[in-house]
């Protein structure tokens, strides 16, 4: 295999020098795992214990003053990271919160733009869309006295492009649906959704549209702003390298800034110059910040902070060009090596794709097993997928051509 051709890509890769900001995770023998598993939980920036330490410092050393005190008052924690995060999914600073986890920004975000009235009920989602999405919509429904049965109404793309499917079903039933919920990156398949042609089509549609991010933020650049999209959420543990229940984010466009559609209020939604008059009605915060309910968890968002410095400092166009050719690297890899027993059912257009290759083992669930219990013996970080499908994310920030060679080889072993 092409050993020494990784090994080149490694030694011309501008990116290479990243990966010594993440901490590594090592087997038994100290030997470097080689981690294709940032899709479901980053690795940790190196800066970030310092960043929850400084905190734990000023919580120690000022307690309750930390919140107007120290180097970033906790009143305002997150503030300064929402320029950053606003340039990942292309959104101005203004559009996005950062706050709660995704599932939480999911159900007051629907509290918002899922308003279903007359004929217009339902939402659409995608076929075999994650549980808690899933989950989130149904409760919705219920919660507006709707089954969600009835309610739910799932987009399955068996031929074409997803896009296709949902202009098609919204040709014919367009008039039915209130709100228009997809994913920028299918965490199964990894299959990304354009976000042009998703919101063109429901806005035509006369739907509300809101994307799930969790797949496709830090990991493929978005145009949330420029898409027209009414509402986003994400979480930032995976490609966001915010660590274990990392704070989440959501972006609410500007359209709707300042309007009277109706939001499950809380006090850090209040405007900060009057928050504290602790006035009976809330004078709202501009912008996305109106959503935001509760304090800011800033043990929670500090590891965040030293993340989101790194992807600013590469900047989004750099890390994308590492991981098309990575991903690639990795998918000839495959196709050469293990053509015949593993089908990439991710799509292998790189504008239809992040980092992810989601794969399944010809032969079967127990021989996908196998293979992926071989992958793990090897120091291989994956993960499955039921029923049968074994996820790869390699990331441009911490990974190498070289693992990619390594993980191949420890399949082709397996086979
Ligand atoms: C990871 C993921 C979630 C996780 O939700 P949390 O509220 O952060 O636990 C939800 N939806 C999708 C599509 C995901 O990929």
């Amino acid at each position: 295999m092409s050993v020494a051709e990784a090994r080149e890509l490694d030694r011309a890769d501008p990116l290479a020098p990243i990966r010594a900001r993440f901490a590594i995770p090592r087997d038994g023998a100290g030997r470097d795992l080689v981690y294709f598993c940032g899709n479901s939980l980053g690795l940790q920036p190196t800066a970030a214990a310092d960043a929850v330490d400084r905190e734990m410092r000023v919580w120690r050393e000022l307690a309750v003053a930390g919140h107007f005190r120290g180097p970033q008052p906790w009143v305002r924690y997150e503030e300064p990271l929402r320029e950053n995060m606003a340039q990942l999914i292309g959104a101005h600073a203004d559009e996005v919160a950062i706050m709660n986890a995704l599932t939480v920004n999911l159900h007051l975000l629907l509290a918002s733009f899922y308003r279903p009235s007359g004929r217009r009920t339902k939402i659409v989602i995608e076929a075999h869309a994650f549980p808690s999405d899933r989950y989130a919509v149904a409760g919705q429904a219920r919660w507006h006295g709707l089954d969600p049965d009835e309610t739910i109404v799932e987009l399955a793309a068996e031929r074409g492009t997803p896009e296709e499917a949902l202009e098609e079903l919204l040709s014919t039933r367009g008039d039915e649906v209130a709100l228009v919920l997809l994913p920028g990156i299918q965490y199964a398949t990894g299959t990304r959704y354009d976000e042009f042609e998703v919101v063109n089509a429901a806005r035509r549609a006369g739907c509300m549209v809101g994307l799930d991010l969790a797949h496709a933020a830090g990991n493929v650049p978005v145009r949330l702003h420029e898409s027209q999209c009414d509402f986003a959420v994400w979480c930032t543990y995976k490609y966001l390298c915010g660590g274990p229940g990392s704070t989440g984010g959501a972006f609410v466009h500007r359209r709707h800034h300042g309007s009277d559609v109706v939001r499950l209020a809380g006090w850090f939604g209040n405007a900060e110059s009057t928050r504290f008059e602790m006035r009976a009605q809330q004078d709202p915060a501009a912008g996305a910040g109106a959503w935001v309910v509760s304090n800011p968890a800033v043990l929670s968002t500090a590891p965040l902070a030293a993340s989101l410095a790194i992807f600013a400092e590469v900047g989004m166009e750099k890390i994308r060009e590492k991981s098309v050719r990575l991903t690639g690297f990795l998918e000839s890899l495959i196709n050469q090596e293990l053509g015949e027993s593993v089908r990439i059912v991710t799509p292998d257009e790189p504008r239809r794709r992040g980092a992810q290759l989601s794969l399944q083992v010809r032969g079967g669930r127990d021989q996908g097993r196998r293979v992926f219990a071989a992958l793990e013996n090897a120091g291989v970080i994956g993960d499955w997928r039921e029923p049968d499908f074994i996820r790869l994310a390699p990331s441009p920030l911490y990974n190498t051509y070289s693992e990619c060679v390594r993980c191949v080889e420890a399949m082709q072993q397996a086979l």
